[in-house]
């Protein structure tokens, strides 16, 4: 509700003038004296009493000996020395003339006083109608001017200027192909992706990329945020999002870009009350949208967030937001790179040595990186140097460390060794257990980030999922726990595992409750499950069962879990020399291939569940 206030202050401000312009209109003007007539003028001319005659424009003023002035107002287009000789003025009796003309301005001062207060109140009037249809005007000025065309229509930014990210950039140029030539794929009827939701921890380069996705293709690309939805009157925001679209679909091919769609795509009714009105209908009209584009319509949608675990499942439908491309921390090669890009053109010393910089500035993402660069290059001006030095690069580390938010993203050397263990002890556990998914890739930069951190392991759905694999995934989720338990003991153990245990446990109940896997209780189901949708997600769980029975519940899954947690643990110590290798390997490059996995931990023995002593 800023914008009352905004437009309050507008008001009172457009009062005073309008004040201000009347009273001025028709106070009487105290100073100025009154014109005589003409005629007065004329008798002191043949008295004898002007010195001179000045005429400007209608005013003729006369100068008198004794030093006053009176003036008299004449038509302005009347020739004075004729109108003089009309009111029978000798010539001998002639005083001195002189004759300016009025400027435009004094042309038109007289009118001001009466056109400025009618412009002030149409004005005002317009303002207050404007307000009064809001939504709808709003939206219609919006479409010209809120959803910004990046310069010249289309943003210079290419892949080249986003370092790494090899993998995003693969996804992302089959849209660029898309874009460039819509009419070869249509042509093939071709299903192109409509959406595609940019994934990763702020800073790491999802705007850049949408960019340069618009830029690689050479179509406009059309951004907002959604977070500029919120504040707005209700109403509002789906109007602006129909203009965005509908410009985006004149302009097309065309790129959609919505920054921080979290804002307005979370869960749908995930509070009560009408106080989600306007994101609902916001978000609504999104989906209206883009279910609405034509087979043929060559408008691609990226959508950004850094919390995708919140979004309303609707958006991730197929058809919607069904093509995901993560950004990740960048790793030390890509801190390297990130570097590299962004020193181009920056007279550098030769002491200067990126890969040592990459080395020490982990858990920074590309934004920190560009603001490092800058911090170093302002130093090194500051210190009137012609390059710019280690130095100056080591200094401002520091100084981009020091910024307020980027203090919890420091990772320092212990916690970097934690973490490695942690991680390899999930990959090791995964790869030792019958059932599991291929470890993809490990890393241990992109922790904290809500999804896909260790190892994105094939997210297709099973339709049937077996007791055996269910227990290898529970092996492998407590397996990150277990290696620090092992690596480091009870004492140290951390926080970090708090979402791989949620995880366990609600996988653990499951099997139990819902897909009849425990021997004890046998082949039923527990508990009948409602989605409310309007009290939030799976919060409301009916009991049909016992205390009994809860008890016998917890029971198993408690079983299951510490059966679990003894199998990672089994694993763990039984390969703990691998353990030791792989999560040196981390911690050395921070990131490591399917490959270089396979090839630290070779061939090994598997080991399933029933071969636990
Ligand atoms: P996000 O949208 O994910 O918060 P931005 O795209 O706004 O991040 O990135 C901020 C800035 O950080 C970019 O303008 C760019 O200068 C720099 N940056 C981020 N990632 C990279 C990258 N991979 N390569 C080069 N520069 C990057
Ligand atoms: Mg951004
Ligand atoms: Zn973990």
């Amino acid at each position: 509700m800023r914008k009352f206030y905004k437009s309050g202050a507008i008001y009172l401000i457009l009062l005073a003038l309008i004040g201000g312009v009347v009273f001025a209109a028709f106070s009487p003007k105290g100073s100025v004296t009154k014109p005589v007539d003409f005629g007065s003028i004329v008798k002191m001319i043949q008295q004898g009493e002007v010195k001179e005659i000045s005429v400007h424009g209608d005013r003729v003023t006369a100068t008198l000996k004794d030093g006053n002035k009176v003036f008299a107002l004449k038509e302005p287009e009347i020739d004075i020395v004729k109108l003089l000789k009309e009111f029978g003025i000798k010539p001998d009796q002639m005083p001195p003339i002189t004759v300016t003309e009025p400027t435009l301005w004094e042309k038109i001062a007289p009118w001001v006083d009466i056109l400025l207060p009618i412009l002030l109140f149409a004005g005002l009037f317009y303002f207050i109608l404007r307000q009064a249809q809001g939504p709808t005007n709003q939206a219609f000025s919006f479409g010209k001017s809120r959803a910004r065309m990046i310069a010249g229509d289309r943003p210079s930014v290419t892949f080249d200027d986003v370092a790494g990210e090899d993998e995003a950039k693969e996804e992302l140029q089959e849209v660029v192909e898309f874009l460039r030539e819509p009419q070869k794929f249509l042509a093939l009827g071709a299903r192109i992706p409509k959406g595609v939701l940019m994934v990763g921890p702020p800073g790491t380069g999802k705007t850049l990329m949408a960019k340069a996705v618009a830029g690689e293709a050479g179509v406009p690309f059309f951004s907002i945020s959604g977070s500029e939805f919120v504040e707005m009157f209700v109403g509002v925001g789906a109007s602006r999002v129909r203009d965005l679209f509908d410009q985006a679909k004149k302009h097309a091919p065309s790129i959609i870009f919505i920054d921080e769609i979290d804002a307005v795509g979370r869960h749908r009714g995930a509070g009560l009350g009408g106080s989600h009105d306007e994101r609902e209908q916001t978000l609504n009209q999104i989906l209206v949208e883009m279910d609405g584009f034509e087979t043929d319509t060559s408008v691609i949608v990226i959508a950004a967030t850094n919390r995708p675990d919140i979004l309303d499942p609707a958006l991730l439908r197929p058809g919607r937001f069904d093509r995901r491309v993560v950004l990740d921390r960048p790793d030390i090669k890509g801190r390297e790179a990130i570097l590299k890009v962004h020193v181009r053109g920056k007279p550098l010393a030769p002491d200067v040595d990126l890969s040592v910089l990459a080395k020490s500035t982990p858990g920074f993402v590309g934004a920190d990186l560009e603001n490092l660069v800058n911090e170093a290059a302002i130093l090194a001006a500051r210190r009137g140097k012609k390059q710019i030095g280690m130095e100056e690069f080591t200094e401002a580390i520091e100084r981009v460390i020091a910024g307020p938010e980027r203090k919890s993203r420091l990772i320092s050397e212990k916690e970097k060794k934690i973490i490695a263990y942690h991680e390899a002890g999930h990959a090791l556990v995964m790869r030792a257990t019958p059932y599991s998914d291929p470890v993809h890739k490990i890393t241990i930069v992109s922790r904290g980030m809500a999804l896909g951190y260790t190892m994105p392991l094939p997210e297709e759905d099973r339709v049937l999922e077996s007791r055996e694999r269910l227990k290898d995934e529970l092996a492998g989720l407590l397996g990150g726990r277990a290696a620090e338990e092992i690596v480091f003991g009870e004492a140290e153990i951390t926080t970090g595992a708090a979402n791989d245990l949620e995880r366990v446990t609600k996988i653990a109940r499951e099997m139990v409750t819902r897909y009849g896997m425990s021997e004890k209780l046998g082949p039923l189901t527990f508990g009948r499950k409602e989605e409310m949708v309007f009290l939030g997600k799976e919060l409301a769980e009916h009991r049909n069962y016992s205390e009994e029975v809860a008890r016998a519940i917890d029971l198993e899954v408690r079983k299951l879990v510490s059966e679990s947690y003894r199998r990672a643990k089994y694993i763990l110590t039984k390969y703990r020399d691998r353990l030791d290798l792989v999560a040196k390997k981390l911690m050395e490059k921070e990131t490591i291939t399917r490959e270089e996995f396979e090839s630290l931990v070779g061939d090994i023995e598997l080991v399933s569940s029933d071969a636990i002593p």
